[in-house]
């Protein structure tokens, strides 16, 4: 059995989805009601692979809500995510994988240190990032649809935002390995983080968003930033291919400049129908077959029977790791989300 464990994208969202779900008792509440709510397992889940296998799994709502990550409701956000994590313990979740701003919070305030949650003692060698398999599919979306755009990688310049992020990083030691990309553009805001992956990397220019985004043919936008950014008005080349690997996604919104090409990164469509209701609250275009690549991630571990936190800690994902995942997402029928032509 394997678990998810996500949230919703604001107060906003979640009041819709709560009318939408037929519950207008918690669709009218403001923030204090969701801070008090607790987890709620609200999908059980089936999965079918290619290769003929099936999963089961279940989706624990946390009820966090990025507006939780002011000053004054953190320990909130924090409580939030623990009692999730303990919920699904406590339902014999084998797997369990942190989506969106679980697996920041997790490791921000680094939550290692509280084993124990309400009676459970909680036992991390059951939960995963996902982030192997997110910087995995985002590296595989950067190389099909800078193609499918007509961008040579070799003589492009790819800009990473976060690019110290877990992701980030790995994402920019499978460009620098893995492809013949010209240029790196790294972009974050502490300088010492950014120093060590320069030295790590032996290449890289340091540059801030408004220096680099100009000159990039590539932008892979991996910050985490819980209400988004505005970069509408820092000019972008034509064509620019821009991958949205954020959550929540807002950038294709925001830039209306000719030649740019916007994908929802970190995205796989899965090569059947998987049995769900939880898609469609996200709005994926195509809920019955996609979905996020750190919940991907879950059900790869399922599938086969790695029930180990495959991604943990921060930065330590290897262009190895992201090869033995890569695999097995393709064995399994998981493949990266792409341009639809005419985009
Ligand atoms: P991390 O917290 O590890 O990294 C975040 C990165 O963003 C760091 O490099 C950080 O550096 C940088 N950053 C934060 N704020 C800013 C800013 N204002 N300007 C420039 N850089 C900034 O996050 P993860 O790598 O775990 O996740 C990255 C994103 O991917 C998140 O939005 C997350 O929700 C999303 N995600 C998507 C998944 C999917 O399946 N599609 C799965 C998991 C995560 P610094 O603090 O120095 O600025």
């Amino acid at each position: 059995m394997f678990g998810l464990i996500g949230h919703l994208t604001s107060l906003e969202h979640a009041q819709a989805v709560a009318h939408k779900l037929g519950y207008p008792e918690y669709g009218n509440q403001g923030l204090d009601f969701w801070c008090s709510a607790p987890p709620q397992i609200i999908d059980d889940i089936t999965v079918k692979s290619i290769t003929g296998q099936t999963i089961q799994g279940k989706y624990v709502e946390s009820c966090f809500l990025p507006e939780m990550l002011s000053q004054k409701r953190i320990k909130t956000a924090i409580r939030k995510i623990l009692n999730a994590m303990a919920c699904a313990q406590k339902n014999n979740i084998e797997i369990t994988a942190l989506g969106g701003f679980s697996s920041i919070i997790f490791e921000n305030f680094n939550l290692k240190q509280n084993k124990q949650v309400r009676g459970v003692e909680l036992d991390f060698s059951h939960f995963t990032t996902g982030n192997t398999h997110t910087a995995y599919i985002i590296c595989r979306q950067v190389e099909a649809a800078s193609q499918a755009i007509g961008i040579d990688l070799a003589q492009a310049t790819v800009a990473v935002c976060g690019a110290t992020g877990d992701i980030g990083s790995g994402v920019c030691r499978w460009l620098d390995r893995k492809t013949n990309v010209q240029e790196l553009l790294l972009i974050a805001r502490n300088q010492e983080r950014l120093q060590n992956l320069q030295n790590e990397l032996g290449r890289g220019k340091i540059l801030s968003l408004e220096e680099a985004l100009p000159l990039a043919d590539i932008v892979v936008w991996v910050a985490s930033m819980p209400r988004g950014i505005d970069i509408g008005e820092i000019p972008l080349k034509n064509p620019c291919l821009l991958i949205d690997g954020g959550y929540p996604k807002n950038l294709d919104t925001k830039i209306q400049q000719p030649g740019v090409h916007i994908l929802k990164g970190g995205i796989v469509e899965h090569s059947l129908d998987i049995d769900w209701k939880i898609m469609e609250i996200v709005e994926m275009d195509s809920p019955d077959r996609q979905l996020f690549a750190c919940f991907a991630e879950g059900m790869l571990l399922e599938f086969e029977k790695w029930h180990t936190n495959f991604s943990w800690g921060r930065n330590q994902i290897t262009v190895e790791k992201m090869e033995k995942i890569g695999a097995v997402s393709i064995k399994h029928g998981f493949k990266p989300y792409l341009l639809k032509t005419g985009n």
